[in-house]
């Protein structure tokens, strides 16, 4: 029998410390007893932490972190890290000074979808032209999700083949749509999209993927000094450190504090986000 647990419905897990043994196709869990599992793996080493986790499907899969006592912080020089900040004046901007704006066709496309629509609201309804309006719209709709696509996959890669470890910022996008200012630049431009796209990139290659958490004072924080400014509104684009003078363009700093703070988890080595190649899956 697998270990029961509290809630009945979505994803559960429980956690032992200590005391999990492994015995051909069974597993010993305490106070449980032995239970049969299928090994997708073999494994070397100390046994840290079992998990057991059951998926809202009712499948029971036990992930082993195994220690190979030769542990230590992640070292990553600062030249193999990015940070990247989404930006309202460009798409992406990067801790190395690089700016991506959004592809001029991309811009292009807003305009023609501004145009169609506006036809399309011209048209009397249930009209013969007023399908054909309503269908010129959504083909403008979906190329320019064409072309977002197609910009965001070619930008993620050449960021990923570039850089070991990637960080960005975890926004909490639906919050951010509810603010008018930030709205449609938030929502035109994919940002969750696109840190998908560096995620499965990063993870595929063995890279490093750091989310930042989102309450991290990135864009207010000197990254030279660390001193950190009270208010910083939106439209200030650039600002003089009060500290130590230094004059900071402030998506470039806040990406810098980004790949700082993400250098900062991986020498901790606390990051969850992380990809890691300790973990085996049994089911
Ligand atoms: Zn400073």
């Amino acid at each position: 029998m697998p270990p029961k647990f509290k809630a009945k419905h979505g994803r559960q897990s429980i956690s032992y410390p200590q005391n999990v043994k492994f015995d051909g196709d069974y597993i010993h869990l305490p106070k449980i007893g032995l239970v049969h599992c299928r090994r997708h793996r073999d494994f070397e080493g100390n046994i840290k932490t079992v998990t057991v986790s059951r998926n809202p499907d009712g499948k029971h899969f036990v992930s082993v972190l195994i220690s190979d006592g030769k542990e230590k912080p992640e070292f990553v020089p600062a030249d193999q890290a990015i940070g990247i900040d989404v930006g309202l004046t460009h798409f992406a901007i990067a801790s190395d000074g690089s700016k991506f704006g959004n592809p001029k066709h991309f811009v292009k496309g807003q305009r023609n979808l501004k145009r169609k629509q506006q036809k399309l609201a011209s048209k009397n309804k249930n009209s013969q032209n007023r399908k054909k309006a309503k269908l010129a719209v959504a083909k403008v709709h979906s190329k320019i999700a064409r072309c977002r696509e197609d910009f965001l996959h070619k930008l993620s890669r050449k960021i990923v083949d570039e850089n070991q470890v990637i960080a960005v910022e975890n926004l909490n996008i639906k919050g951010m749509v509810k603010n008018h200012n930030l709205a449609k630049a938030i929502s035109d431009v994919g940002w969750g999209m696109f840190c998908t796209m560096l995620k499965y990139k990063s993870e595929s290659e063995g890279k490093r993927y750091v989310e930042i958490d989102r309450w991290f004072p990135s864009s207010k924080t000197c990254h030279i000094c660390l001193n950190r400014v009270d208010n910083l509104t939106l439209d200030i684009r650039a600002w003089s450190c009060q500290h130590c003078g230094h004059h900071h363009d402030r998506d470039v700093n806040a990406a810098i504090n980004i790949r700082n703070e993400a250098l900062r988890i991986l020498a901790l080595g606390t990051s969850a986000s992380a990809g890691g190649g300790d973990v085996s899956g049994q089911e």
